[in-house]
């Protein structure tokens, strides 16, 4: 899944190619309120203009379930867009993606002219796959593009079903980038490779830890689904997250690790409330008993310390998940800690995208990583293991 051909394995140069990009911006009032998702997408987009290609970007934004929604229209993004390039960017306004502004502008476009395509999620038949629609995105062009990660996970007309009908099915820097980093950690990584998982679930993270079981030295296990592992070990967790329905599952995951020699770090002591919210008092247990009427809502500073000090060992650090709730000042010390350890660490770090992205970008040690995936759910599924079928579809090299 690895070895795919991307933008320089080809040749492009007078080619209509079209781009799926991750478009999937936050708007408010009709202006974009943060352009990382089109700054990322700036590097194929210039070397597909540079090397003299007609470029033809389409993306999905937000939910629009199927139909024209004004407010989930790519305009503003082809305004900003062109602003960002310093020349024009064609929008083309068809509420059925391909109709006659679209086909009009492709046939009116010289080299390394850009057009962006409207939502692809105004047509049904995106999410599913069909093939009408596949045909149509298609004719406009030679060669097909993916760059979008965040929809790598799934197969829709634009980031699967168009390529079959093109000649050639290649990846972008994105997620070039993506398979890289993910893929080299997972793959072939310089060991020791620690992965800490976190986050709400247990349920949401099953293949995830039965994955990394085979590939990791060191899994560390903290956030909101620490506590079924507590609970596992026969902990009082009081009124924390639990799902007592995975217990056993948990259980033969311990196992897992304790024959395969996975070290399996848990938390050591906890921070908790007398409920869940935001100006609660922080509150440490004194080991990893929490008291029956309480809610742990991050982990201790032992346990920090322990996190941390694992990832000062490491070669290879892929986290995924917060330690605990992070969104409230007073629970978001065991988050800091670890995004702190890893900003300071010499190994490869990988943030897999979603929460522990945004804290990890919101303390202020994005730019200390060296990778934060660009997709949250597509990151969590290559770390099961599966394959992704927007990577699948592109060509071997
Ligand atoms: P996920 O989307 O599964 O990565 O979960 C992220 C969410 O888990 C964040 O919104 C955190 O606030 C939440 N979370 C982490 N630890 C806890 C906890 N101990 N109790 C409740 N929620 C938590």
């Amino acid at each position: 899944m690895l070895n795919k051909k991307s933008i320089e394995d080809i040749n492009v140069k007078g080619k209509k190619v079209l781009v799926r990009c991750d478009f999937n911006v936050p708007l408010k009032d009709g202006e974009i309120t943060d352009d990382s998702r089109l700054v990322g997408a700036m590097p194929t987009i210039k070397y597909l203009i540079e090397n003299g290609a007609k470029v033809i970007l389409c993306s999905h934004l937000g939910k629009p379930k199927g139909e024209p929604k004004p407010e989930l229209s790519l305009e503003p993004v082809a305004k900003k867009l062109s602003e960002m390039l310093g020349k024009d960017v064609v929008f083309a306004a068809d509420d059925n993606v391909v109709g006659e502004n679209a086909k009009k502008a492709v046939s009116e476009m010289k080299d390394s002219d850009v057009v962006l395509l409207q939502n692809t999620r105004y047509r049904k038949e995106e999410t599913k796959n069909e093939e009408n629609f596949s045909k149509e995105l298609a004719s406009l062009a030679e060669i097909f593009v993916n760059d979008a990660f965040g929809t790598a996970h799934r197969a829709h007309c634009s980031t699967v079903g168009c390529g079959e009908f093109l000649q050639e099915r290649v990846c972008g820097y994105l997620i070039q980038k993506e398979l890289d980093f993910l893929g080299s950690a997972v793959e072939n990584p310089k060991r020791p490779l620690v992965a800490i998982l976190g986050g709400a679930k247990v349920s949401d993270k099953l293949g995830v830890i039965n994955n990394l079981l085979d590939k990791v030295d060191t899994l560390i296990i903290g956030g909101g689904m620490a506590y079924t592992f507590l609970k596992a070990l026969g902990h009082e967790v009081g009124n924390s997250l639990l799902e007592a329905d995975r217990i056993d599952y948990v259980k033969e995951m311990m196992k897992k690790a304790e024959e395969k020699g996975v070290k399996l770090l848990l938390p050591v002591d906890v921070t908790y409330a007398d409920k869940f919210g935001e100006n609660e008092t922080p509150y440490v247990s004194e080991g990893r008993d929490i008291p029956a009427d309480k809610e742990g809502l991050d982990i201790g500073p032992k346990s920090a310390k322990l996190f941390a000090d694992e990832v000062k060992s490491a070669n290879t650090v892929v986290w995924n998940g917060p330690m605990g709730v992070f969104e409230f000042k007073n629970f978001a010390k065991g988050t800091e800690a670890v995004a702190k350890a890893l900003a300071e660490s010499n190994a490869v770090t990988i943030i897999g995208g979603g929460d522990s992205a945004a804290a990890v970008n919101q303390m202020g040690y994005g730019d200390k990583m060296s990778h934060i995936s660009t997709g949250g759910g597509a990151s969590l599924e290559f770390l099961e293991g599966k394959q992704l079928p927007g990577i699948a579809a592109l060509d071997d090299k």
